[in-house]
């Protein structure tokens, strides 16, 4: 509607404007001449680029159907060098005194390949991992190799939890527990007496600077995380008692996710300086300062303070970190501590992304409608039909509301039995025709009537997409999180149809109906008209963070297939480093306390007793049977 050129006039330059996959994409993704959505590496200085295509090809000649999540291993890497060389680059810049510790925060992504390849290839730069929980703790210590790199402790510690930590610290490893509340303390002292080995403690800082974006009500005073000042107080008497405030040495905070502006950055760990200089003139050695995550991803590629976009750059959040703790300390004479930064989101995100495919498309394109109607039929609908090809920009608020009255009319004469079927279908044919013609007239309209504004959204097409949005992007459903969506191939022609996406769970939430387009936000996505006979591909894209495990199995939809890349050659040659399975229904059942075998048995013997009572053969129990047990093996989507 909004785009008047031929089809043939389409270039896929057109595509990557539409779609915004330069802005979003931070160098990341591209398309091809072919039109196709592709992964962009460096590798040796040289730019390679792959079509997404190209590897779902390969998934499916190895067996993986659709959904799937893919993982491209160089971005994962690429995003901790830039990380950790953008830390460098700013301390250089500033000249401070001493080098950053970058931990990866195990939640924002736990997946055992995930979190051995962040060990595996952070180990050059002493990447450390967070833990929040007995769990992550123990993928920490287990995933670790390099005794330089940090272990961060978060969240709620019990003995067990610290027992485990002081272990850690016996064979030298560098593990912190930091303090979320005060009463975990006294465990600790006890614990460390008890097992004779020191800890290293950190506190966590209740800042009173507040953040923009989502979780802007969690900041500040009504954080739920972190000790008051007082606490904090507190903590060090306690230490100074049992002569162990030497142990404090690491101050904490965080944020919030997802900070969109640099300004609250700024402001925050201006706050923390002056609390980490408090604390060394108290006299706990300190050396540590850790400024947790909120490191931004653009989602939306807006360059902007808006909540799912940023509007400063890596290096510039770095120069800004360093740039005040340098000046904050310089001006009380403190010693530079070792950075130390909890960057989750901004080191998986763009390594994942949801590909799935199109199983049906409801059209709201009205039927043909005929030359002339019924001589019989009720007069409301010969009226209705009067309004088809009247309608112009002068009398187009008009022949809105008689369409609209004159379809409730011939509705109500339905209810009431005056009129039939074929009445009502072809009422409410003439309708969406009427509303049809009506939409073509909005980009000449001078001022858009407001019950004409969703106009394009309700004549707009639904994509049903072969995914759960529950299991695969749970944050679209819990927190309106927007991310970058698009078809991953046919960018050469122009997309015609505009279309909302809803997934397979029959949930009415189970849908995605707000797009953040360079256009700006939008309640439909334009899209490609379906070909028969051949599959329509989707990607969602930066959904390394956080989705996979949040995810659920709303209508028992389970985990989806997993294929991790990693692009090797410099001819765009990559290897499928490894496949994981979705779950099975037989993996989804048993989450729920079903017994599969038994589950079997019951329906063996519905089947058996079947075959007693002649309703059935043998043979064909044998195939009911067979069906039943693939059935269990099978994938929880929907299969071709
Ligand atoms: C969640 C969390 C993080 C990760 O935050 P991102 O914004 O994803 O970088 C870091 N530290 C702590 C304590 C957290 O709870």
């Amino acid at each position: 509607m909004t785009n008047l050129q031929q089809p043939q006039d389409w270039t896929v330059e057109d595509s990557a404007d539409l779609y915004g996959i330069r802005e979003w994409g931070a160098g990341y993704f591209d398309l091809t001449e072919d039109g196709n959505a592709a992964v962009t590496v460096e590798i040796n200085g040289k730019t390679i680029t792959v079509a997404i295509m190209d590897i779902v090809q390969g998934m499916q000649d190895r067996g993986m159907e659709m959904p799937c999540i893919l993982r491209i291993e160089n971005l994962l890497d690429f995003r901790i060098t830039e990380l950790n060389e953008a830390f460098a680059a700013a301390i250089e810049l500033v000249g401070y005194q001493n080098h950053y510790r970058g931990v990866f925060p195990i939640k924002v992504n736990q997946q055992c390949h995930v979190v051995e390849e962040i060990a595996n290839f952070g180990s050059r730069y002493n990447h450390g991992l967070e833990a929040g929980s007995k769990a992550e703790l123990i993928i920490a210590l287990s995933q670790l190799t390099d005794h330089e790199s940090l272990i961060i402790c978060n969240g709620y510690k019990d003995a067990e939890f610290i027992e485990l930590g002081l272990y850690a610290r016996q064979i030298g490893i560098r593990c912190f527990f930091v303090l979320e509340t005060p009463t975990e303390l006294p465990i600790i002292i006890e614990r460390s007496k008890a097992l004779g080995i020191e800890p290293l403690i950190g506190v966590r800082l209740r800042l009173s600077t507040t953040v923009d974006g989502h979780w802007k009500d969690d900041s500040g005073d009504r954080s739920i995380f972190g000790l008051s000042t007082s606490a904090l107080l507190d903590v060090v008497d306690e230490l100074k008692k049992h002569d162990m405030l030497h142990c404090l040495q690491l101050l904490h905070s965080h944020l919030g996710s997802q900070i969109p502006n640099i300004r609250n950055v700024r402001t925050g760990v201006a706050e923390v300086c002056r609390f980490y200089c408090g604390l060394v003139k108290e006299g706990a050695p300190m050396g540590y300062l850790d400024l947790g995550g909120g490191l931004a991803v653009d989602y939306e590629g807006s360059s902007s303070n808006s909540t799912h976009s940023m509007n400063y750059q890596l290096d510039e959040y770095c120069v800004n970190i360093v740039e005040t703790v340098a000046e904050a300390m310089n001006s009380e004479e403190v010693a530079h501590p070792v950075l130390v930064s909890e960057s989750g989101r901004a080191t998986v995100a763009y390594s994942s992304m949801l590909l799935f495919n199109i199983l049906d498309v409801r059209n709201q394109t009205p039927a043909p409608i005929p030359a002339e109607i019924n001589e019989d039929s009720p007069e409301v609908l010969h009226s209705l039909f009067a309004l088809k090809g009247t309608i112009n920009i002068d009398n187009f608020q008009e022949c809105y509301n008689d369409s609209i009255y004159y379809r409730d009319e011939v509705r109500e004469l339905f209810h009431r039995g005056h009129a039939t079927l074929r009445d009502r279908a072809l009422a409410e044919n003439i309708n969406l025709s009427v509303l049809g013609d009506i939409a073509k007239l909005l980009p000449e309209m001078t001022r858009i009537p407001s019950e004409l504004e969703n106009l394009p959204e309700l004549l707009s097409d639904i994509y049903y997409g072969n995914f759960s949005l529950f299991q695969s992007l749970p944050d679209v459903w819990a927190i309106d999180q927007l991310f970058p969506i698009m078809p991953i191939h046919r960018l050469n022609e122009e997309p015609t149809r505009q279309a909302t996406i809803a997934d397979i769970t029959c949930d009415c939430d189970g849908k995605i109906d707000k797009f953040s387009l360079p256009t700006g936000h939008a309640n439909t996505l334009p899209l490609h008209e379906i070909k028969k006979d051949e599959e329509y591909y989707m990607g969602v894209f930066l959904v390394g963070a956080y989705q996979e495990t949040l995810g659920d199995l709303h209508n028992l939809f389970g985990d989806t297939n997993v294929v991790s890349v990693k692009i090797e050659e410099e001819d765009g040659g990559y290897n499928f480093q490894r496949e994981f399975e979705g779950d099975s229904i037989s993996d989804v059942l048993s989450y729920v306390e079903y017994n599969p075998t038994t589950m079997q048995e019951q329906f063996r013997k519905k089947a058996e007793a079947a075959v007693r009572d002649g309703k059935i053969t043998v043979a064909m129990r044998k195939q009911m049977m067979k069906a039943f047990r693939e059935s269990l093996q099978g994938y929880t989507y929907f299969e071709r």
